[in-house]
């Protein structure tokens, strides 16, 4: 194997990174490769007292530097020659990612890292043209909303697209004037301090920007409870999602922004294009093998066309090749941990003992690292957790459907709500289900986002709270505050 990017030239960040500084401490936390399970590295995790020193820190930066007042196109500037600088270092970006990530080094430097710096350029551009709305009240006073950042935002992201997602929290965040402390999954945790130390690089002031390590049980929860976070901006399962929820309540209330867990339906009728649906079909479930929230991994199809497509779809996946996320070729990615691939396993081998049908796929590929063969299952019940629970893996169900309101039904899930994909060519069909579908993205004829960062990602129902992307996201960062003048 060749590599595109040489492990060995790679120097791991592997401390927090508080008021623009590396600080370490005990290493607890020990970071492996999912491509050949070989450790990496450790790294430590933040204590309440750590946590601590980072929201002072934060708040300090803002009183320090007048970040939130500052005028608002020098932020812009900042967070446009922050975004070039991650384009200037994008090598090293890519490679931090891929070495302990699922995320193939070649698909980091030409789509995550590219996405990921035009959406901070994009939020930076609304910071000097959005504003508060003056709203004449009566002859004699007269009002309007100021619209100002919430303070220091708390921000915890998940392991499977670790830069796509700190931008998502960070761009916003920074652009209204916010000060954040950011804690990275504490499996991939290298591409984010990186690009923290970028931030202070471009110029962004000490302390604006600060990334504690930690798991989510003592560095999360405590991020969560501190008094001293203003806001909280999570991604991640809606297991922890709902915990966040109960911590918020019982240490003090405060707003919150959760991106949740999705098991999302693609739903195919018999007048679509086949070949399109397949390869859409195939992509929504198989990149990043199948560890992306937006996973398309219920497929819903007319009886008429099942056969057709199961045999372009087992074709496809047939095609998957894995490999290293450094080597030259992007290839398909490992799981996670071995953890996780064995709870995909065990999810698939319950489907088969109720007496679902593997198409293809349904155990590990013989070689190192955690990689999981491409899945087809029929034959399952609405009541299976393959159809149920949301996987993480590169695993899809596949159920038939006679009519559309029967395809309405299986469509629906009782708790999730994030995407659903609908694949036909009838008008007015796509405009009666766009509107019946329960999801907060519905995708016609394709699946998946590209570079639509103007239209906001929400999940409905367990899938989350609030919106990130978008101009939701931006607003999502300010609060408003009403100011009557008497005249
Ligand atoms: P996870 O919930 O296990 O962890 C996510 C982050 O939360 C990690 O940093 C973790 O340390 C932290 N955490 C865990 N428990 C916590 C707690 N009680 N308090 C505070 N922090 C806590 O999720 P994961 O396995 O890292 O990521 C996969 C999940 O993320 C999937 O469910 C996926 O659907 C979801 N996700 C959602 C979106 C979206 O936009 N809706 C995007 C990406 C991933």
């Amino acid at each position: 194997m060749s590599f595109a990017c040489d492990p060995a030239g790679l120097k791991l960040p592997d401390a927090h990174f508080i008021g623009g500084a590396y600080i370490d401490g005990p290493k607890e936390i020990e970071i492996r490769s999912p491509s050949t399970g070989e450790v990496l590295g450790s790294i430590p995790c933040a204590s309440a007292d750590v946590v601590d020193l980072a929201v002072r820190t934060a708040r300090e930066a803002l009183e320090r530097s007048g970040w939130a007042t500052l005028r608002p196109r020098e932020r812009r500037n900042l967070l446009c020659a922050w975004a070039d600088l991650m384009e200037a270092e994008a090598q090293t970006l890519a490679g931090l990612e891929a070495i302990c990530s699922s995320r193939p080094f070649t698909q980091v430097l030409t789509g995550d890292l590219v996405v990921t710096a035009e959406q901070i350029r994009f939020f930076a551009e609304f910071a000097d043209k959005e504003g508060g709305a003056l709203v004449p009240v009566s002859d004699d006073h007269f009002g309007y909303v100021a619209e100002e950042p919430y303070g220091v935002i708390g921000a915890i992201t998940p392991w499977n697209v670790p830069i796509s997602m700190a931008g998502w929290k960070l761009g916003p965040a920074l652009a209204a004037g916010n000060a954040v402390v950011l804690k990275p999954s504490e499996m991939t945790p290298y591409s984010t301090l990186y690009m923290a130390e970028l931030a202070v690089r471009a110029g962004i002031p000490e302390g604006i920007l600060n990334i504690v390590l930690g798991d989510g049980q003592t560095t999360g929860v405590a991020i969560t409870g501190h008094p001293g976070i203003d806001k909280v901006s999570f991604t991640g399962s809606t297991r922890a999602g709902s915990a966040i929820m109960e911590n918020i309540a019982r240490t003090g209330i405060k707003p919150m922004t959760l991106e949740l867990g999705g098991k999302s339906p693609m739903l195919v009728f018999a007048d679509a294009d086949l070949d399109l649906a397949a390869d859409c079909l195939d992509r929504g479930i198989m990149a990043n093998a199948g560890q992306g929230c937006v996973a398309g991994s219920r497929m819903i199809v007319a009886e008429e066309i099942a056969e057709a497509l199961a045999a372009k779809l087992t074709e496809r996946f047939a095609r998957y090749r894995p490999a290293h996320t450094l080597a030259s070729e992007a290839g398909f990615s490992p799981i996670i941990s071995e953890t996780q691939l064995a709870r995909i396993d065990g999810i698939v081998q319950a489907a088969v003992g109720q007496g679902a049908e593997l198409v293809c796929g349904g155990c590990r590929f013989e070689r190192e690292g955690s990689f999981y063969q491409p899945t087809l299952i029929t034959g399952v019940t609405e009541n299976s957790p393959a159809v149920r629970e949301e996987i993480f893996g590169p695993v899809a169900t596949f159920q038939t459907f006679a009519t559309e309101d029967e395809a309405m039904i299986l469509a629906s899930h009782p708790t999730y709500g994030l995407c659903a994909g609908l694949f036909t060519r009838d008008l007015s069909r796509t405009m009666r289900l766009t509107r019946r579908l329960e999801a907060g993205t519905v995708w016609v004829n394709r699946y998946g986002r590209s570079r639509d960062h103007i239209l906001p990602t929400t999940g409905w129902k367990s899938s989350g709270l609030g919106s990130d992307l978008g101009r939701e996201a931006y607003r999502a960062n300010l609060r408003p505050k009403s100011i009557l003048i008497d005249l």
